[in-house]
C-alpha cells in the first residue's frame, strides 16, 4: 500500500474528491453531512430536506485527525495523495434523482446512508439505481448503530474494534439486522460486505456501521473514503487543467452584491477571468473580481470568514465575484474564454445547453406556470407535479416579476384554476403581486415543493366545490327509471312509485319524463326512499320509492292514463346541462353513464 501511495505521488497529483450523500428520508444523511463537515446546518433548512447545494472543504489536516483511530489503513500522515475532500450537501433525494445536470455527474464517491433499523426504504433503492446507472462507486454507511440493544458508544476507536468489544447481545443484535440487510441488497443485485471483511472490493460494496449521532464509525468511513480514492479511484481524480466546473448557488449577500458558489472540479480560475455561464435572459459574459473561499472546514453558506485568492485550482467550492450575475442559473457549467474568439464558442455552447433542457420539459396547453430559484430545484418540482398529474403550460426560474404574471394570465380563458403561478422558494415582486391581484391570476408561494403542490391541490378542490354548488341546479344526471307496478302508491301529483334504476343513476333534483310519449315531462324527483331510507342518490340496479313533483304551471300527468308501467322513464337532459357535467362533474360520471348520455341525446335530439 505504501508502495502504492509512493508511485503516485511520484507521477500524478490528485485533486480533491467530490462526495455526494444519499439515501432515504430520515436515515440520517444530514447528521451525517453535520459530522463530516463538523457543523449544524440541519436547523436552517426548510422542513429539514436539504433543497439547496453547498460545499464543503474538509482540507487533510482535518481528515488526519479525524481518521487517528485508523493508522493500519493509513499509517503517516504523508500517506495521503488527496489534498482533501469536497463534501457536496446533497439535496434531498427526489430532487437530486432530476439533477441531470447537477449532483451526480460530478459526484466521484457518495455516501449511501441506510438505517440500520429500517433497512433499505423506497428512495435508499432509487439512489443504488442513480448510482449503478452513473456508475458513481459508493460506500454504505449503515447507520444508527448506537440504536442497537445496550450499544456502548466509543468514537474513538475504529468501528471493527468497537463491534468486538460489545456484549454477545449488542453482537447478535448487530448480525441480525446486518444479515437481514445484506439479503435486502442481494435482492437489489448487489453484493455487499463489512469493510473490514470485504474479500474483493470490485465486487463487493463495504459496508461501514456508524452513528452519525455519536460519531461511532464516522473515522472508519473518512478513513474507507481516503482509501478508496487512493487506489481505484486514482484515474478519475487524476487533475487536469482542462476547465470543468459547475454554477452551484446564486446569492445576494454580505454586501457584497450577487455572487455565485462554484464547484470548480478541473483546472483553475484566476481573477480577472472573462467568464460565461448561463442566466435567465441567455449567456452571462463577465469578469472575475474576486475569488472567494471560505475558512477550511467551514461551508460556503454558514460563514462569512473568507479568504481572498488571486488563482484557485480544482477541485475547491469558490464564491465568485463579479458584476451581472443577478440572473444567473445553477446547475449548469462555467466556462472560461482564454482568447477573445472563445466567448461566441462559449456563448452558443450555453445556448444550446439552455434549449436542449427547456426543450425536454413537455409543456402542456393548459396548466400552470411554474417559478423555482434552480433550474435544479424546478425540474425536481415539475417531476413532482407530473406524478401528481398537474399539467404544466409554462417555466421560468428566478423572482415572479409582472412579465411572469401576464403570461400566467393566458390560462384564465382557457381553464381559470391554471391561471395560477406556483412559486418555488423565489420573490414575488410587489407589483407583480398587485397585478395578479387585479387580473384573478393566483399566486402561491412556499419553499417546501410537496407544501406547494399541496396548496395547488386544495386550491383546486375548493374552485371545484365552489362550481359545483353554483351549478348544482343545472346538472342533470342520466338514468333510466322501470316503473314497478306493484309499488305504485299514489298515481296523481305528486306521483309515488317503486322503479328499477335500469341504467345510470337517479339523483334527488332530477327533471323525469316519458319518451315514448312525445318526451312528455312528469316533473322533479323531490324523495329518494329505500327501505323507508332517504337517500340522495340511487345507482344502477337499485330498486327505490321516488316521489315526483310537477311543476306548478303544469297540468299534472297521471299514472294509468297519460302513462303506464310499459313506459321507461328518463332525466330530461339538455345541451347546457350535458356541458354542466362535462365541466364540473366529471368525477361523478363513469364511462356507461357517458354512455348513456350518449343515448338519450339521440332520444331528445341534442347536438
Ligand atoms: P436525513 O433526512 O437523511 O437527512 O436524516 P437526518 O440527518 O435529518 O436524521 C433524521 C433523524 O435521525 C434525526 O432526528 C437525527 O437526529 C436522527 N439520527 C441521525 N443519525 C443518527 C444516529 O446515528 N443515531 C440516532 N440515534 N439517530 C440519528
Amino acid at each position: 500500500y505504501h508502495e502504492l501511495c509512493e508511485s503516485h505521488r511520484s507521477t500524478k497529483i490528485l485533486r480533491a474528491p467530490i462526495i455526494c450523500v444519499l439515501g432515504h428520508v430520515d436515515a440520517g444523511k444530514t447528521t451525517i453531512l453535520d459530522n463530516l463537515r463538523q457543523t449544524h446546518v440541519q436547523d436552517n433548512e426548510a422542513g429539514g430536506i436539504t433543497q439547496q447545494i453547498g460545499a464543503t472543504n474538509v482540507p487533510l489536516e482535518t481528515i488526519y485527525k479525524r481518521t487517528e483511530m485508523c493508522r493500519k489503513m493509513i499509517t503517516r500522515k504523508d500517506d495521503f495523495i488527496i489534498p482533501g475532500l469536497l463534501i457536496i450537501d446533497t439535496p434531498g433525494h427526489e430532487i437530486f434523482k432530476n439533477l441531470r445536470s447537477l449532483g451526480s455527474s460530478f459526484c466521484d464517491l457518495a455516501i449511501l446512508v441506510v438505517d440500520i433499523m429500517h433497512g433499505l426504504a423506497p428512495q435508499t433503492i432509487e439512489s443504488i439505481e442513480l448510482l449503478t446507472k452513473r456508475q458513481i462507486p459508493f460506500i454504505i454507511a449503515l447507520n444508527k448503530i448506537d440504536l442497537l440493544y445496550d450499544w456502548k458508544s466509543n468514537n474513538k476507536e475504529n468501528i471493527e474494534l468497537v463491534l468486538q468489544e460489545q456484549s454477545q447481545i449488542t453482537k447478535n443484535h448487530f448480525e441480525k439486522r446486518y444479515n437481514d440487510i445484506i439479503c435486502q441488497f442481494a435482492q437489489q443485485n448487489l453484493n455487499v460486505a463489512l469493510y473490514y471483511k470485504n474479500p474483493d472490493p470490485n465486487e463487493f460494496y463495504s459496508i461501514v456501521p456508524t452513528s452519525a449521532r455519536s460519531g461511532d464509525g464516522m473515522g472508519s468511513l473518512i478513513a474507507l473514503i481516503i482509501e478508496k480514492c487512493q487506489t481505484t479511484l486514482t484515474k478519475r481524480l487524476t487533475y487536469t487543467d482542462e476547465l470543468q466546473a459547475t454554477v452551484m448557488e446564486v446569492k445576494s449577500n454580505y454586501g457584497y452584491g450577487t455572487t455565485i458558489d462554484i464547484v470548480l472540479i478541473n483546472g483553475h480560475l484566476s481573477v480577472g477571468d472573462k467568464i460565461i455561464i448561463a442566466g435567465q435572459e441567455g449567456p452571462i459574459v463577465t469578469q472575475i473580481r474576486r475569488l472567494l473561499i471560505p475558512e477550511s472546514n467551514q461551508e460556503l453558506r454558514v460563514t462569512n470568514q473568507y479568504q481572498t485568492h488571486e488563482k484557485v485550482k480544482g477541485a475547491c467550492g469558490i464564491r465568485i465575484l463579479a458584476t451581472d450575475l443577478e440572473k444567473s442559473m445553477v446547475g449548469l457549467p462555467l466556462f472560461v474564454a482564454r482568447q477573445t474568439d472563445e466567448i461566441d464558442y462559449f456563448k452558443n455552447e450555453i445556448e444550446t445547453i439552455l434549449k436542449t433542457i427547456l426543450n425536454s420539459m413537455q409543456l402542456k396547453e393548459k396548466g400552470v406556470y411554474v417559478q423555482a430559484s434552480t433550474l435544479g430545484s424546478l425540474e425536481g418540482f415539475l417531476q413532482l407535479l407530473k406524478t401528481s398529474h398537474i399539467p404544466y403550460a409554462g417555466i421560468n426560474i428566478g423572482p415572479v416579476y409582472r412579465k411572469d404574471v401576464i403570461r400566467a394570465s393566458t390560462q384564465l380563458e382557457k381553464d381559470v384554476q391554471f391561471a395560477t403561478i406556483l412559486a418555488f422558494d423565489v420573490k414575488i415582486e410587489k407589483d407583480a403581486q398587485e397585478y395578479a391581484n387585479t387580473i384573478g391570476v393566483k399566486i402561491f408561494r412556499h419553499d417546501e415543493i410537496y407544501r406547494l403542490c399541496d396548496m395547488f391541490i386544495s386550491y383546486q378542490e375548493q374552485i371545484k366545490k365552489t362550481n359545483q354548488e353554483k351549478h348544482q341546479h343545472l346538472a342533470i344526471f342520466p338514468c333510466k327509471l322501470k316503473i314497478l307496478p306493484q309499488y305504485v302508491f299514489n298515481t296523481r301529483d305528486p306521483i309515488v312509485c317503486g322503479v328499477l334504476v335500469e341504467d345510470g343513476f337517479i339523483k334527488l333534483g332530477t327533471p323525469i319524463c316519458v319518451p315514448s310519449k312525445d318526451c312528455m315531462d312528469l316533473g322533479r324527483v323531490v324523495s329518494i326512499e329505500m327501505n323507508h331510507k332517504s337517500l340522495d342518490v340511487a345507482r344502477k340496479g337499485s330498486e327505490v320509492c321516488i316521489k315526483i313533483a310537477s311543476k306548478t304551471s303544469e297540468t299534472p300527468k297521471t299514472y294509468g292514463r297519460h302513462f303506464d308501467k310499459d313506459d321507461i322513464l328518463m332525466s330530461k337532459i339538455s345541451r347546457e346541462s350535458i356541458d354542466v357535467l362535462k365541466a364540473y362533474f366529471r368525477d361523478d360520471m363513469q364511462k356507461k353513464d357517458w354512455e348513456l348520455i350518449i343515448e338519450l341525446k339521440k332520444i331528445f335530439n341534442i347536438i
